[in-house]
């Protein structure tokens, strides 16, 4: 039956029927809040790139908890920022850990609060990286190092003395980085030892569910076997099944201090362009006993969440991740949109999108208008 009988205006006319008919609706206890943990006391530095998001230290972060909680928000994910990095990250596993000493405040002073852990080595790796890092030298002979420069040097029109001098300079310097250069690469089956001792650590401190981010390869099943043999069968794991390697991420690395001192992460996150490869992703997570699975980012990715939804019947998360924050601040800033507005049209569209758990750095806010 079409126009003029069938006219779908009918139910949008007033706000009370647009409320009936709604098909998708947000509440707070979708959310996941994440906190930036680190040393000291009486801290709370705001991220220059992230308006509103803080480094915290203990104290703070439990405060912070406390005022999610009350808005409805169920639960907070913790990443730490520890005193000091090396190449074994020891700062993610040791007893002390600033995520650790967190999760042990937290669960005395804010009970009935879920905590989660998000389980990866880059906020505590020297190098930033992920897993631990295999160095090699790139053998090569001044010859070939000087080949290899020429052949990737653009061609410079120079005017003056100064300016040949400046490009034989750069030339100098490349062919130097090329001879000099080192192979990297990440090690994936010695990291999930240092995964699974940090998964166990963590709950032992009272992280109540474990979410690796770290993308190695049988990092679930590895931790899933280490927390069964500490006796923590009932710890669940929310795995980051399909996590892209993204441009979106920028801002959470100025927050973690997680920047990669070489190279970049797509050795081991996935290509952005790839939504089959995140099926078997998920499915192979799945298969290793993973409770629950996650997308991440979520806002440019919201078909790889459809498509997740369509196929896996377990708990379905998403990550909106601190660019696609960022870009609604940095716009909402500029008076170029209405913050609330797109706020609450960004977390919908997750949920409609498929997923039932959103990690957010607007849980609070959003909370606080749903309230
Ligand atoms: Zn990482």
């Amino acid at each position: 039956m079409a126009f003029p009988v069938t006219r779908l205006r009918r139910l949008r006319r007033t706000g009370e029927l647009r409320n009936l008919v709604c098909e998708t609706r947000l509440t707070p206890d979708a959310f996941v809040y994440p906190l930036f943990v680190c040393p000291g006391e009486g801290v709370r530095k705001e991220v220059r790139s992230m308006p509103g998001v803080f480094n915290l230290s203990v104290d703070e972060a439990v405060k912070e908890a406390e005022e999610a909680h009350a808005l409805g928000v169920p639960a907070v994910i913790l990443f730490g920022l520890p005193d000091k990095k090396d190449e074994v990250a020891t700062g993610a596993w040791e007893e002390n850990g600033i995520v650790q000493r967190a999760a042990r405040a937290l669960k005395r002073e804010v009970p009935g609060l879920i905590l989660m852990g998000d389980v990866c080595l880059c906020e505590y790796m020297s190098h930033g990286h992920c897993g631990i890092v295999k160095a090699t030298p790139f053998a090569q002979s001044l010859g070939a190092a000087a080949r290899d420069t020429l052949k990737s040097a653009r061609v410079v029109v120079v005017q003056s003395e100064q300016e040949k001098a400046t490009a034989i300079e750069k030339i100098a310097s490349q062919m130097a980085d090329h001879a000099r250069r080192i192979e990297f690469e990440i090690d994936n089956d010695a990291s999930l030892e240092l995964l699974a001792r940090t998964s166990v650590s963590l709950t032992r401190a009272g992280i109540d569910i474990i979410a690796p981010s770290d993308m190695m390869d049988g990092r679930v099943g590895a931790i899933r076997r280490a927390l069964d043999e500490a006796g923590f069968s009932n710890t669940p794991i929310l795995s980051y099944a399909a996590k892209f390697a993204s441009g979106f991420y920028g801002p959470f690395r100025e927050a973690a201090d997680s920047t990669p001192q070489f190279g970049d992460r797509r050795s081991y996150q996935m290509d952005g362009a790839n939504v089959r490869e995140a099926m078997r992703e998920i499915e192979l997570d799945i298969e290793e006993g993973a409770d629950m699975i996650m997308v991440k980012p979520a806002m440019p990715y919201l078909d790889v969440i459809a498509a997740a939804r369509e196929r896996f019947e377990l708990p379905l998360a998403a990550y909106q991740v601190s660019g696609e924050y960022a870009m609604i601040e940095a716009a909402a800033r500029n008076n170029w949109i209405d913050r609330e507005r797109v706020m609450m049209e960004s977390l919908v569209s997750i949920r409609r999108a498929g997923a039932s758990i959103i990690l957010t750095y607007y849980a609070k806010d959003a909370a606080r208008l749903l309230g």
